[in-house]
């Protein structure tokens, strides 16, 4: 069984910072592991500005901050496995990898979780009607836009105003998608300013305010929803063949389902897996400050 001084699950920005911070310490030896082809986590599918003006104290892409990290790892001493995911860990300190050589048992001293977080779904919400395709949520949506270059539909409607729905829906409008709307429950938008201005004012995309989705309508394809005024009470049918759904993120730590109640005194989490952060660089300069600890701690002194 191969054995590390420190196993980092994830490689987005979180994992590969405390990954080098942990490496940069002295010589402790470090694993890394993403299920992913490419390090970068999120990254690489935000291709709009406004990453690193913290940190870096440059407007840069999710691809160029990425690959800013990614730069640093080249020559790091941390050991990089892709297309490999973290299937379990155990009190003993083991981990399940299942990589492309196959399936393997890992054995490490120290444990960072950096495996981002997950999107919560329309299921999350009490909506009725039937089951058609053509909902997605926000971040497969920029997936299939910005990776694949798949264009989901024709004519969308955006549920949820954070910053990932305000961008999302003008992306879906830069490729020619007619976006009908952003829905919001509350009373006012609930991504950032700028945002608001840059991706719906700007758009001509409107803002729907107190009202969401109560029912979805269409066999085989989406064709409309209800959408539920919900200081009137009142309800309309939209047409529209595209539901986008961004209602938020939840941190990803499944792995440490498993584990007990607590998390393990061999575990540390960081980026969004501990919690959700606005900005890239928050998650950095954690993951940075965590990983440096976690290097201190393996060599005695921490
Ligand atoms: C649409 C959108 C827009 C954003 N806009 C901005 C912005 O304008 N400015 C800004 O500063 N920030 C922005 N952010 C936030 C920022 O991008 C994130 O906070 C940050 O990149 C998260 O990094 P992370 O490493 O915690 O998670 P992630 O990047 O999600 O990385 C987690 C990694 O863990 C891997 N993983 C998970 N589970 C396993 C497993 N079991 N085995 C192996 N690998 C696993 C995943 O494959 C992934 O690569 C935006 C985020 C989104 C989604």
């Amino acid at each position: 069984m191969e054995k590390v001084d420190l196993l980092v699950v994830g490689g987005g920005a979180a994992g590969m910072s405390a990954a080098l911070a942990a490496a940069s310490a002295g010589p402790v030896s470090v694993l890394l592991a993403d299920r992913e082809t490419r390090l970068g986590g999120i990254l690489p599918q935000c291709i709009h500005h406004g990453f690193g003006l913290g940190y870096f104290r440059r407007d840069l892409t999710g691809p160029e901050y990425a690959g800013r990290i990614i730069a640093q790892m080249e020559g790091a001493a941390v050991s990089v496995r892709l297309n490999t995911t973290v299937l379990s860990l155990s009190q003993r300190r083991t981990a399940e990898l299942s990589g492309p050589t196959g399936y393997e048992t890992i054995s490490f001293r120290r444990l960072i979780l950096a495996a981002g977080c997950r999107e919560r779904t329309i299921g999350s919400l009490p909506v009725t009607g039937t089951r058609p395709a053509g909902v997605y949520t926000a971040g497969l949506v920029q997936r299939m836009l910005n990776l694949r270059h798949w264009k989901p539909g024709r004519r969308a409607l955006v549920l949820g105003s954070g910053d990932l729905g305000l961008i999302v829906a003008r992306r879906l409008a830069l490729e020619g998608c007619q976006v009908v709307g952003v829905v919001e429950q509350k009373g006012s938008c609930g991504g950032m300013v700028r945002n608001y201005r840059s991706c719906l004012m700007e758009q001509n995309i409107p803002l729907i305010t107190k009202a969401t989705v109560t029912r979805l309508h269409g066999e085989g394809r989406l064709t409309g929803v209800t959408l539920r005024r919900l200081d009137s009470g009142k309800e309309e049918r939209v047409a529209c063949d595209t539901l986008v759904t961004a209602l938020g993120l939840i941190p990803e730590r499944e792995l440490l389902a498993g584990l007990g109640d607590k998390v393990p005194g061999w575990a540390s989490l960081c980026g969004n897996c501990d919690y959700v952060h606005d900005i890239v660089d928050t998650v950095t300069t954690q993951a940075e400050e965590l990983g440096r600890q976690v290097g201190l701690e393996l060599l005695g002194r921490g």
